[in-house]
């Protein structure tokens, strides 16, 4: 018998995928590109995650299908294949094997205060008890050595089980390495993306981080090839994106918002942070100034359906903390730290959240590395 494409849809049209109930056809599962040379059938079948739990036994049941219906001497048999729709997300194991979570600090725009954020969420984080890295990713104007009062020093090399690796830097219980620590800033500027992104991965890789709780990323400001390589190198958890309410950030936002939804990056966002949500004088704490807008960063998180995370007012001491190496998260008993437990708390929780969320395969394998 003369075996056509559409012998093979009737046939596959015949199997369903048990994750919907919808055959394979109609669920447009099935890879456009057949080929048939002879009685050699070949194809694809697309799924949605790599390591679909169902993907085995539905390759068996089209195999199946296809010689019930075009005849036992159809070679089908190993010519079909699972293919992921989705880019493959590297698996937990092999980066960062003792760290629990990742997060990823972005921004659309530079200057909104990213650094200033991921540095006192780290702190606020280590306040609450857990272990946690920072990365200093953010290669063309790395600040975190100097947030952190760390400018002067330098990782050293350390041995460990036969390998050389280099020792994060730490303070106030957080451990540091930042490209800041090796190359200066006017170095940095004429790097490559893919050099900056070969270092990046050395300071993953190559590093003592050993057993963490979180593991935060300060990422460039907007959309780079670093993000991608980061993002295809770790597991990352999730992304937080900070704002300021102005409207031309919020834009850059949504465009961040956007690349980390899309498939090629495909990294859950955890929330929105709208940082210098207004102005406090500190002889007035109770009055608030909007300087950028009131509010803009909400109204994008009930747009966008992101949560909100937490707002962040402008505060002298903020800068100061900055400038000074005393990250103000340092003190919670101050607003300004008590609005950083806040966001660190509500961080946490909502990664929680998500995890209790996901399918029960995804949660043993977290539970495994807990
Ligand atoms: P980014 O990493 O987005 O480029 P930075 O964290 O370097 O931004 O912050 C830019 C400047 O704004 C720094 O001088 C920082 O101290 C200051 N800053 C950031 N957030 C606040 C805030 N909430 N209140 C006061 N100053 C802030």
């Amino acid at each position: 018998m003369k075996i056509y494409p559409k012998l093979i849809l009737d046939a596959l049209s015949k199997v369903r995928y048990p994750g919907t109930g919808k055959d394979l056809v109609s669920a447009g599962m099935v890879d456009d590109d057949i080929r048939i040379e002879g009685n050699r059938v070949s194809l694809s079948l697309l799924f949605d995650k790599p390591n679909d739990p169902f993907a085995k036994s539905v390759v068996k049941a089209a195999e199946t299908a296809i010689i019930t219906y075009a005849g036992a001497e159809v070679e089908i048999k190993g010519n079909i294949k699972a293919v992921s729709r989705r880019p493959e997300r590297p698996e937990p194991e092999k980066f960062l094997p003792e760290v629990k979570h990742i997060i990823a600090v972005s921004s659309g725009k530079g200057g909104v205060g990213k650094s200033t954020i991921a540095a006192n969420l780290a702190v606020a984080l280590a306040g609450l008890g857990y272990r946690v890295g920072l990365l200093d990713a953010d290669i063309f104007g790395p600040s975190q050595p100097k947030m952190f009062c760390l400018e002067e020093s330098r990782p050293l090399m350390v041995e460990v089980g036969g390998r050389e690796l280099i020792e994060p830097v730490e303070n106030y219980g957080v451990k540091l390495l930042s490209m800041g620590f090796f190359v200066n800033r006017e170095d940095a500027i004429l790097w490559r993306g893919a050099m900056a992104g070969n270092a990046l991965k050395q300071l993953i890789a190559e590093a003592d981080w050993g057993e963490l709780d979180y593991f935060l990323i300060d990422l460039p400001p907007g959309t780079s090839d670093i993000h991608l390589t980061m993002v295809q190198t770790l597991p990352v958890t999730g992304a937080v994106v900070v704002t300021t309410p102005q409207e031309v950030a919020l834009a850059d936002a949504r465009k961040g918002i956007s690349m980390f939804r899309s498939d090629k990056i495909n990294v859950p966002i955890l929330g929105l942070i709208e940082n210098m949500a207004w102005f406090t004088p500190a002889e007035l704490p109770q009055n608030k100034y909007y300087l950028f807008g009131k509010d803009g960063g909400k109204r994008l998180t009930e747009e966008l359906g992101v949560p909100l995370l937490g707002q962040i007012p402008i505060v002298q001491s903020i800068c100061e903390g900055g400038d000074h190496g005393v990250p103000v998260a340092l003190n919670p008993d101050t607003i300004t730290g008590q609005a950083f437990r806040t966001l660190a708390v509500e961080v946490v929780s909502g990664i929680r959240k998500r995890e209790e969320e996901l399918p029960p395969t995804e949660r043993v394998k977290i539970l495994k590395k807990h």
